[in-house]
């Protein structure tokens, strides 16, 4: 078990091309970290240098107190899963699974007790003796990951490793995974470009765009507290909803105006407006698609919750426990997740209530949060 240490981390590749811009990052001891982002962002490339499969152009990594840059990826204690398994065709399940221990000269009662606890953890106990061929796609990625368990490594590294699963099985080996995690209590880095597979499977997930780290977060902090406009897209499916506004005081409230539509911002997230020196000018407001309410179905009790607007309504998508409603505000495509209570249909123009906590405000130029 160890923690990793990246210090300033930069990637060149020989044709110039600069893959990661000093990664920063301190994790801890058994986390399971994600990276997590739109592809070619460079989270393969910053796992394969933590490997040690990749060379590292400046910076440092540290795994448990050793400094690794110079050190071959076999001496680094880490085992990685990648999504294509690689496994040997002509090998059965066990010594797949046994090979590597093999190689490094372990006793075979040791090769043996450790195999047969990680087809039993693995539930694949049964499949020892086939090959690979004979198995599903979710039993050769256990076999993949056995292969690693096996070597009692340190941290654990794997890259996108439910991509080549089908959605049901992504959706179980997913949560296997994070059992796995518990049982093993060990450092577990895991690249996805699935936000969904990062919110769930995460205790801290890193966002990167372009080589770098957009924002570093628990999954709960990174969904309700975005630091930019990347991060606030990215995460949340279906994605968080943008207008272009402007903000505006009027005695003591603040307002974002946009057409003839305005919505007014709780004390909080006001001051920070003012503070920030933002009154008139250009921002943009974000506002996730659950937080947005049809205002028939609100009760009178919580009417102050929400600051309300008027939306066109293109297409009502009832989905049983939920209701999905495309609209149309001053020319901003707005999409909400309702109660299934709601009656709104196609072509009404209906009174939509914003709710007022779960309003975020980035600045139009930088992009980077004014409220959170
Ligand atoms: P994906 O999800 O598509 O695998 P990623 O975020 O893992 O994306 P990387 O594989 O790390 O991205 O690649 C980051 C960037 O570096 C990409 O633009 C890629 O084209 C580039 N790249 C990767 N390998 C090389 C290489 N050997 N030489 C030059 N550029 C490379």
């Amino acid at each position: 078990m160890a923690g990793l240490n990246l210090k300033n981390v930069y990637k060149k590749y020989p044709n110039g091309f600069v893959a990661v811009k000093d990664f920063s990052l301190e994790i801890e001891d058994q986390e399971f970290i994600i990276f997590v982002g739109p592809s070619g962002c460079g989270k393969s490339t910053t796992l394969r240098m933590i490997a040690g499969l990749e060379e590292i152009t400046s910076g440092e990594i540290w795994i448990g107190d050793k400094l690794c840059n110079d050190v071959a990826p076999k001496d680094r204690d880490i085992a990685m899963v990648f999504q294509n398994y690689a496994l040997y065709p002509h090998m059965t399940v066990y010594d797949n699974m046994a090979f590597g221990l093999k190689l490094r000269k372990t006793p075979k009662a040791e090769i043996d007790k450790r195999v047969r606890e990680a087809a039993r953890i693995l539930d694949i106990d049964e499949n020892l003796d086939r090959k690979p061929k004979a198995l599903s796609g979710g039993q050769r990625q256990r076999v993949a990951m056995g292969r690693a368990i096996v070597r009692e490594p340190k941290v654990f590294l794997m890259d996108e490793p439910l991509s080549n699963l089908d959605a049901k099985l992504r959706v179980q080996m997913r949560t296997e995974i994070s059992k796995l995690h518990q049982r093993l209590q060990t450092t577990f880095i895991y690249v996805t470009h699935d936000q969904t597979e990062a919110l769930t499977l995460g205790t801290r997930i890193v966002v990167m765009k372009d080589g770098i780290i957009k924002q570093v977060d628990a999954p709960g902090k990174l969904y309700a507290e975005p630091d930019n406009l990347f991060v606030a897209s990215f995460i949340g499916s279906p994605q968080m909803n943008f207008i272009e506004a402007k903000a505006d005081k009027r005695g003591d409230d603040v307002f974002l105006t946009f057409g003839n539509s305005e919505v007014i911002l709780e004390k909080a997230k006001a001051d920070k407006i003012i503070e920030g020196g933002y009154i008139g000018k250009d921002v943009i407001m974000g506002i996730r698609p659950e937080d947005i309410a049809d205002m028939n179905t609100v009760l009178d009790v919580e009417k102050d919750k929400y600051t309300p607007i008027i939306a066109n309504v293109e297409v009502t998508e009832m989905l049983g426990s939920e209701t999905f409603l495309y609209m149309v505000c001053e020319g901003n495509n707005i999409t909400a997740r309702v109660d299934p209570t709601c009656e709104a249909r196609e072509g009404d123009d209906l009174k939509i209530g914003i709710e007022k906590s779960k309003i975020h405000v980035f600045d139009a130029e930088t992009e980077l949060t004014i409220t959170n």
